[in-house]
């Protein structure tokens, strides 16, 4: 009998070890191939977060951090500009994939140094360089209690880029960025600096959130804030066809839903088939809601787990069984601050052959379930190497004139990681147009920060209001000071009154 127990117990061991052993040698195996050293962006002007986008500016100009010197800075070179016939690309972080802060032979304008930081705690109005970094605005504000109200998941970007994408992140039942913003500066072609909000100049203020660089050079902004809350993670499995479903129920009415976000399983196992909704539910605690930023540490744990998904299923079936298990914060309260102060480049890719790519796709509530359906067998045909699937609510934008959300949508963000090669990117771009093509008879949009991959003709349908918005574009900078990729890519063939090649 003891004998037979002793066995038992040592069949259970060894088994227990195999269990633990191959995730742990598949992780070490993932370090060891890693590279060591996270990849640096490239300097402005050259190229973008894609790594797809090499070009050589004519100059570029670092923009001076004192604000008097750099409007005089600016209002000098735009003249300069006019007069030499030059094009302006204006380069806040570089994580827009698409040439949006490039123009061959043009000059490239450096916002970095234009990074300063005020805070109305009266008003809850932050005014801030459009140059800031969200990892600097959000320590400061997080040292006064306070918190960016919408934003990305990750803090890389900056604020004139942002409210140039008009980017959107976990903050539920919110528009874009745009809802935030009460007022900013605007350094137009003509040379003259102009304010911009609801009430004055609201076409302009329009135009530029969401506007991709094209109508002059965002100085402040100010930004409405929120307090530092604390939350709680709860995350809830569902199936995608009930995800709109359950994200109401868990958010719609419940005052103490903070943040919100959900993913869609890459795993072969259960491909599209299995979903999760992650509730930051706001905790009652006693802990300040001021210096909650003092712990955070990057995760190597978290990484490998990531990267470990790149060409292998085993590695993608791991990191969703994982993240069924545990959750991606495993059950800590996190304050709202450090949630939102993570680095984009924790889990990029060292390897320098290849990039990550971004599409975000934007599909009204009640066809949700139609786009999973009907996008699961283009990727089950192509077998892209998709590593994440994110999706988060999209209130109805009222301010932007170029927008992605007239009325409430699912965003479903998906990072692919892709070769830096000819066949890579033209297998990509057909992919693309086949996603985009979905997402349209889904009566949804594609998101433009990213890959520049869709037919005019597909542009114009999940743009209607392009061609209103290009001939703005002309009126208010009629010698095209203001002109980038983005602009190369859409807006000149429209002018030409040409159809982009296929
Ligand atoms: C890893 C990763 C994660 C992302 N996650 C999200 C996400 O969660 N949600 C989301 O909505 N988007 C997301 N994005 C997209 C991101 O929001 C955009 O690429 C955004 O533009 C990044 O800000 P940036 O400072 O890098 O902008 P840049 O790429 O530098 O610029 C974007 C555009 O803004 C213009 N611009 C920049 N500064 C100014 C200024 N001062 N005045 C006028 N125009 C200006 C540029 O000319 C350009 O056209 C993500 C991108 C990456 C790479």
């Amino acid at each position: 009998m003891r004998k037979t127990v002793l066995s038992l117990l040592a069949i259970l061991l060894i088994a227990a070890g195999l269990i633990v052993a191959r995730p742990v040698l598949f992780l070490a195996g993932v370090w060891w191939q890693d590279g060591k050293t996270p990849r640096s962006m490239p300097a402005a002007g050259t190229d973008d977060a894609s790594r797809l986008n090499a070009t050589q500016p004519a100059e570029v100009i670092r923009v001076a951090a004192d604000p008097a010197e750099a409007e005089k800075q600016l209002a000098d070179l735009v003249r300069r500009a006019a007069r030499e016939g030059r094009h302006i690309a204006i380069a806040g972080a570089q994580h827009s994939m698409g040439g949006h802060t490039l123009y061959p032979g043009g000059i490239a304008l450096d916002m970095h140094p234009f990074n300063r930081l005020a805070l109305d705690e009266g008003k809850k109005l932050l005014t801030v360089g459009a140059g800031a970094r969200w990892h600097e605005v959000i320590p400061f504000l997080d040292e006064r209690g306070y918190a960016v109200s919408v934003m990305q998941t990750n803090n890389d970007f900056s604020v004139g880029g942002s409210i140039s994408v008009n980017c959107h992140g976990w903050q539920n039942d919110m528009p874009p960025i745009c809802g935030t913003v009460e007022s900013f500066r605007l350094l137009t072609a003509s040379g003259e600096i102009v304010r911009c909000s609801r009430g004055e100049n609201q076409e302009l203020f329009s135009l530029v959130l969401g506007g991709y660089g094209l109508f002059g050079v965002i100085l402040e902004v100010e930004l409405r804030v929120v307090p530092n809350d604390y939350y709680e993670a709860e995350a809830h499995p569902v199936a995608p066809r009930d995800y709109v479903k359950v994200y109401h129920e868990l958010t719609r009415g419940h005052p103490d839903a903070g943040m919100a976000y959900g993913r869609i399983s890459v795993a072969p196992v259960s491909f599209f088939q299995e979903a999760s909704v992650t509730l930051l539910r706001r905790t009652a605690t006693d802990k300040p809601t001021k210096h909650t930023l003092r712990d955070e540490q990057p995760s190597l744990l978290k990484r490998l787990v990531y990267r470990g998904e790149v060409g292998s299923d085993y590695g993608k079936n791991l990191r969703w069984w994982l993240e069924k298990q545990m959750g991606e914060t495993a059950g800590k309260v996190l304050s709202r601050n450090q949630v939102m102060n993570e680095p984009s480049n924790l889990y990029a890719t060292r390897d320098p052959d290849a990039t990550d790519i971004l599409h975000e796709y934007f599909i009204p509530a009640s066809r949700f379930a139609d786009f999973i359906e009907k996008s699961r067998p283009v990727f089950l045909s192509y077998r892209p190497e998709l590593l994440n699937v994110t999706v988060r609510n999209v209130e109805p934008d009222h301010d932007t004139f170029l927008r992605y959300a007239p009325e409430e949508m699912f965003g479903l963000v998906l990072l692919f990681h892709q070769r830096r090669d000819a066949a890579a990117e033209a297998t990509m771009k057909v992919m693309t147009r086949e996603l985009i093509d979905v997402a349209l008879a889904c009566g949804g949009r594609y998101y433009l920060p990213y890959r520049p991959h869709a037919t005019a003709e597909q542009f114009l349908r999940a743009y209607p209001q392009a061609p209103e918005f290009f001939a703005l574009k002309r009126r208010y900078d009629p010698h095209g000071i203001f002109e980038n990729q983005f602009y190369l890519n859409y807006g000149a063939p429209l002018a030409a009154g040409v159809e982009k090649a296929p």
